[in-house]
């Protein structure tokens, strides 16, 4: 039995990668997983690449990995970051022994026996590849259903490190859903960089489903209970999209609405396909047909020629919407993107100044939202233990809840009121 140790950087969909990377070392290789680096006989890195900042800790984790590692141990690269440093990786870090890109982590057991083998293919395919089944969790499941992005904003680096977007065929979704939901996993956690653009575009012939055919099919299986899904794009807000979230009782009513900016100017520049009043109206119409929803959002200041003005739109725009959650970072150039060769970039010093700004507004807002929860009662899904002996888990619309219990409550649901309220998570009593 040999061991593996992967460290999972940035997204829920690396977070799938790296289940994945463990099932086909498990199955094929033999080999178990270990929080022990310095005893395993392989070390992942599994990378992010969304902001210039996990780049930089990559290769000094990479250096103490490999003074700590025992003798004979591997080390591999894999995730965002190696799909578009490549082989950079290993004239940088010559003791890595394997690089593999987000798109071909099938090939996880191949690279493990060829040194200095760099896999890093965006357009390979393995949209239709069967993993094998491990999971982090045994209380929800995450579920890709998609690989890839076809969008170009103009910002990110998504589509040259996971390549075209590609849906996975919905068979595979659907049988992926019954398994992990009849071994336990009450909530299926669905992934994709554009989710309700799913069902566009497949290889080879696939029946051809919508993004609201998937989530009703997935909702008929009696052991799935709850689906949550990330990210949509507001550009695929659609009616038939939002009337099937609004009225199946299986999907939470969260929905995360990736703005990046309020003016219609920066949108247009970032190329998100979609402007402030579009936005504006999909949201209030969620509003209307969810009243309960949480709405959150995940938003870029300082983008190249954001002027004072720009920026005022963005924070009416969290002012008209009162987002339950806001996702906030500063402008980080990536290579390879259009936004990079921009001139006119905003000073660092008003890009920390509007950051700042706008948590601390943003912050009021989410603290008046927690105010009006006290005493109010959720159904809750407990699904993780915390210290003190309390237990969380979240209600249909995202809040986070904890009660006083012991590992008893995992997997199982109940309803919880609202004890004290806080701007991260809720404490709760549970009443029968
Ligand atoms: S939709 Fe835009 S921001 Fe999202 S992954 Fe694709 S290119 Fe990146």
């Amino acid at each position: 039995m040999k061991t593996v140790f992967i460290e999972t950087l940035g997204c829920a969909m690396n977070e799938r990668d790296t289940e994945h990377m463990i099932a086909e070392l498990s199955e094929k290789e033999n080999y178990v997983q270990t929080d022990d680096s310095d005893n395993a006989d392989l070390i992942i890195i599994n990378t992010c690449s969304v902001r210039e900042r996990p780049v930089h800790k990559l290769f000094s984790e990479l250096g103490g990995f490999n003074k700590r590692k025992k003798p004979g141990a591997k080390i591999g690269v894999t995730g965002c970051t190696a799909s578009h440093l490549g082989r950079d990786i290993i004239k940088r870090a010559p003791y890595v022994d394997f690089v593999l890109g987000a798109r071909n982590v099938s090939k996880i057991t191949e690279v493990i026996h060829k040194p200095k083998s760099v896999e890093i293919d965006i357009d390979y395919d393995e949209s239709q590849f069967a993993f094998k089944e491990f999971r982090g969790s045994s209380y929800k499941a995450y579920v890709n259903i998609s690989i890839g992005c076809d969008k170009a904003c103009t910002f990110c680096i998504v589509p040259k490190t996971r390549g075209d977007e590609i849906s996975i065929p919905v068979d595979l979704i659907l049988n992926e859903c019954k398994r992990a939901s009849e071994a336990g996993a009450k909530e299926i956690f669905l992934l994709g960089q554009n989710v309700n653009n799913y069902g566009r575009r497949f290889s080879g012939d696939h029946e051809k489903v919508s993004f609201a055919q998937l989530l009703n099919r997935i909702s008929k299986i009696d052991t799935v209970k709850r689906i949550r899904f990330t990210s949509p794009h507001p550009f695929h807000m659609d009616d038939e999209f939002m009337q099937e979230f609004a009225s199946n009782p299986k999907v939470c009513k969260s929905m995360h609405m990736p703005l990046q900016s309020g003016s219609s100017e920066i949108l247009k520049m970032m190329k998100r396909g979609y402007n402030k009043e579009w936005f504006l109206e999909r949201a209030q119409k969620l509003r209307n047909m969810v009243p309960d929803v949480s709405i959150s959002t995940d938003i870029i200041v300082a983008f190249p020629g954001e002027s004072d003005t720009h920026f005022e739109e963005t924070i009416d725009v969290l002012k008209q919407v009162r987002f339950e959650q806001v996702f906030s970072f500063k402008y980080s150039p990536r290579p390879l993107t259009e936004a990079a060769l921009m001139t006119n970039e905003v000073d660092p010093e008003i890009a920390s100044e509007r950051l700042a700004y706008l948590q601390g507004f943003q912050n009021s807002i989410t603290d008046e939202l927690a105010d009006t929860r006290l005493g109010k009662v959720y159904e809750v899904y407990f699904e993780e233990q915390r210290d003190g002996g309390f237990v969380s888990g979240r209600s249909d619309n995202n809040i986070v809840i904890k009660v006083l219990g012991d590992a008893s409550l995992l997997g199982t649901f109940a309803k919880v009121k609202v004890t004290k309220v806080g701007r991260m998570s809720q404490v709760g009593e549970i009443i029968v």
